[in-house]
């Protein structure tokens, strides 16, 4: 098989898992999947947009610009999902992505904040809670996430927050993994008179658990992209 049909065969299979999945937790769930690219080249980007999807993920701001700029004649939606240092800020917004999922500090919201003023701006963004309480994994503590959502609301207008995205724990047992997405979804519950509504929680690995647990947003890249 070519590369175009291999793509195109994963992300078949991937979205007949998907779809079983959604319609066990509710057939009025919609699910959005964002690819995750950044292992991967400029040709398998465009094959997978030619068969047929539109958003994708990078988790480096350089590939970011890199991908969405040799690629900015298709009309790709883009997600950064990585940490960002303050002084690639300026960098992010000039790329214009479509959303950012990992705003992980107060610090950062301030610092997005006052670039985006300047240039008269707005950006999409996630808040991204650490719900394994790993401290190699970035994001806002379970215990301080609503509450900080709440502030950054107040702080940064030109911040749309739009909902929260998890990374869970990394291991094999699903009992950790299906508590890191509950704490998630708590909280994404309690955020629902503060506006949230995306709820991007799920990887190769863990997205049929993110499913049963309220996610409405997937970052895969392993799977769609495997040889
Ligand atoms: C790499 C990455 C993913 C996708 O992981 P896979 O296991 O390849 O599906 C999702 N989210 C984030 C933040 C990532 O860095």
């Amino acid at each position: 098989m070519d590369r175009q049909s291999q793509l195109k065969n994963n992300l078949r299979i991937l979205i007949e898992e998907i779809e079983k999945e959604r319609l066990k937790y509710s057939s009025h769930q919609i699910i959005n999947l964002i690819a995750v690219s950044k292992y991967v080249s400029m040709d398998d980007i465009k094959a997978l947009y030619c068969a047929g999807h539109r958003a994708f993920g990078e988790n480096k701001i350089q590939s970011l610009k890199e991908k969405s700029s040799t690629l900015e004649n298709l009309p790709l939606q883009w997600h950064m999902i990585g940490s960002i240092q303050k002084n690639k800020i300026n960098q992010l917004i000039s790329i214009k992505p479509y959303m950012v999922q990992s705003l992980d500090s107060i610090e950062l919201a301030k610092e997005l904040q006052a670039r985006l003023e300047k240039q008269n701006t707005k950006l999409k963004c996630l808040l991204q809670v650490n719900s394994s309480n790993e401290s190699t994994k970035s994001g806002f503590s379970i215990d301080e996430a609503v509450e900080s959502y709440k502030k950054i609301l107040q702080i940064a207008p030109n911040i749309k927050l739009e909902g929260i995205m998890t990374i869970a724990a990394n291991t094999d047992d699903k009992k950790i993994i299906e508590s890191c997405f509950k704490k998630t979804k708590d909280i994404f519950d309690k955020l629902q008179d503060s506006g949230a509504e995306i709820l991007s929680c799920g990887m190769s690995n863990d997205y049929k658990i993110a499913i049963a647990n309220g996610a409405n947003m997937l970052r895969i890249g392993s799977s769609i992209f495997k040889k």
